[in-house]
């Protein structure tokens, strides 16, 4: 929506596709904030924001786009107060700001603990003031390459059946992430890397597939996240014998280290014993009832409605979960992909700010920011090129291979190959990392992929609300960036950010791994390579918390 906004404003005609309400995206369930270095609750400046993403991401995140995202998220985040986001303020008036994990200055602006949904809202009231076009609920499955441009998008309507062509001489891909490709995840079911497979499958590269963040604090067993934001009102992590265990892993920044460190941290208890059934213990009750109902009322509503919890009065169980995905479609720093006429933006891109770990509050910046700027390119690229008609065969194919997949009569319904990889996953490629369990996991996705290209049985044929059909194309997507994620895993031997190998390689290792891992879709399989990291000023140096 953001992108949308800006190519509007810069003169561009433009249309929103989405498959659900736009206000239902999952950026609405962002609870914690959003950062920028604006220095209202102490001394703060963009280097020093900088500073803190390039470290929290472990040396690979591209520096020359850090510095951009931290110079222009402060007027980014004044323009949306400006449009109506009534952030929460300080008794001075200013906006108030609080800390996360691993920033050096309270920096994450928020609105209480529903940050996401009131930017989500102000976004929308901005498109409908513009009058924006909004292709609500279609559901968009290829891209159309035309002359070496992309020209538009195929899409499966779902309120109405059919296949539905828009063409348009510039396309921003912002569809979000891929966190259902575990079993728990705090994502929404939406979020199944749609547009990163349209893109892998057109032949683009895909970035830093293998760092998969996991979020120390998800409900346990649920898997609904517990904002930062409780940790930085300043809530303990207890193990079993009600140690603040975290004193031993980061004794500076303790439960505020970076959430690599936080979730290793955890599971490492979790795994010696020291866990509640599989969790560790949130804790918020020194706190008190007025704290917690008037900086965290979100958060006590989940715990109790989730877990049968009240933080007032006892600690919340929590554990590591599937929560971001650093990776995501190679962009340059005005969201460009290597295909003339598409970008990307958000949660599907990676340009690179967050490297092999991103720090809490940075990715709502990250998809205003540089959704602003895509949406500007995108439309200064449209507004000085010609239209380009798209070819019928474009439709006819998609066509054909549609009634392909609704044409299957015999064979295995879709959920559960789709559970079977959730399930493999979260076993095998998560906070830690062994190399037979990713080789075996490498094994199980082709047998998956076996098994889903054998056809996977549709028994929805009807036209409305085809969810049946939508969620067999989202099982093949989430399929194949899984073999993207595991292959990447596999060769990356040393640990960094949330890729964690202690068994076999447990420091980072700058002279061979300083590089990005690039996923490339070749002959129906993953195939990698690496490109260098974009060093601007800051040398890689020991991350200490
Ligand atoms: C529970 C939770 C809390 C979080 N809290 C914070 C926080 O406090 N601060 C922070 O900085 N970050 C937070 N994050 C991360 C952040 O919210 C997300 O990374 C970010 O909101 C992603 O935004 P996006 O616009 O890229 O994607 P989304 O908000 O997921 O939007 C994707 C859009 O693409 C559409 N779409 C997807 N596929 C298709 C398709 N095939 N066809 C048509 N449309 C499609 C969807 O309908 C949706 O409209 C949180 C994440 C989670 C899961």
């Amino acid at each position: 929506m953001r992108a949308a906004i800006e190519a509007h404003d810069a003169g561009a005609d433009v249309g929103v596709i989405s498959k659900l309400h736009p206000t239902r995206s999952h950026s609405g369930a962002a609870e914690g904030g959003i950062n920028a270095a604006l220095g209202n609750a102490a001394e703060d400046s963009a280097e020093s924001h900088a500073f803190d993403t390039v470290k929290g991401s472990d040396y690979i995140g591209d520096q020359d786009s850090i510095e951009i995202f931290c110079q222009e998220a402060p007027a980014d985040i004044y323009q949306l107060e400006h449009w109506g986001a009534v952030f929460s303020r300080r008794d001075d008036g200013k906006l108030a700001q609080r800390p996360f994990g691993a920033a050096g200055s309270p920096r994450t602006v928020f609105a209480a603990d529903i940050t996401g949904h009131v930017l989500i809202q102000v976004l929308y009231e901005q498109l409908v003031k513009r009058d924006i076009k909004v292709y609500e609920e279609f559901f968009a499955w290829k891209l159309v390459e035309n002359d070496g441009r992309c020209q538009g998008v195929i899409s499966w309507d779902l309120l109405n059946g059919g296949l539905k062509t828009i063409g348009g001489k510039a396309v921003v891909l912002a569809t979000g992430g891929q966190g259902r490709i575990y079993r728990t995840t705090t994502n929404a079911y939406a979020c199944t890397g749609d547009g990163a497979a349209m893109a892998l499958h057109l032949g683009l590269p895909l970035k830093d597939m293998e760092f998969m963040q996991f979020h120390p604090t998800t409900l346990y067993p649920s898997g609904i996240l517990l904002t930062e934001g409780c940790r930085g009102e300043g809530a303990y992590l207890i193990n079993s014998d009600g140690e603040r265990f975290m004193k031993r892993y980061a004794p500076n920044a303790l439960e505020l280290a970076s959430r690599d460190v936080v979730s290793r941290a955890e599971q490492t208890e979790i795994d010696n014993g020291r866990g509640i059934d599989g969790s560790i213990y949130l804790d918020m009750r020194h706190l008190g009832a007025e704290r917690i109902i008037n900086r965290l009322p979100g958060s006590r509503e989940l715990a109790m409605t989730f877990a049968g919890v009240d933080p007032i009065y006892d600690p919340v169980p929590v554990r590591p979960g599937a929560h971001y995905h650093m990776g995501g479609v190679q962009t340059d720093t005005d969201g460009a992909t290597e295909l003339t006429g598409l970008y990307a933006a958000g949660e599907v891109a990676c340009v690179s700010v967050h490297g092999a770990n991103r720090l809490g509050g940075n990715s709502l910046m990250e998809t205003i920011t540089f959704g602003r700027r895509a949406g500007h390119a995108a439309a200064e690229w449209a507004l000085s090129h010609t239209t380009v008609d798209v070819p019928r065969s474009a439709q006819e194919d998609a066509e054909r291979e549609l009634r392909g997949l609704l044409d299957v009569k015999e064979g295995e319904r879709p959920w559960q190959i789709r559970n079977d990889l959730g399930t493999s996953m979260l076993d095998n490629f998560g906070v830690f990392r062994r190399e037979e369990q990713m080789i075996r996991q490498e094994g199980i996705i082709g047998e998956l992929r076996e098994r889903y290209g054998r056809g996977v049985v549709i028994e929805d044929k009807g036209d409305v609300f085809n969810n049946d059909l939508t969620q067999a194309i989202e099982l093949g997507n989430m399929l194949d960036l899984a073999s993207c994620m595991v292959q990447a895993g596999i060769a990356r031997k040393e640990s960094r950010g949330a890729h964690s190998r202690p068994y076999d390689y447990p420091v980072r290792d700058d002279e061979n791994f300083m590089k990005h891992s690039i996923s490339h879709w070749v002959d129906g399989g993953p195939q990698l390579s690496y490109s260098e990291v974009r060093v601007t000023k800051y040398e890689p140096m020991e991350r200490k918390y």
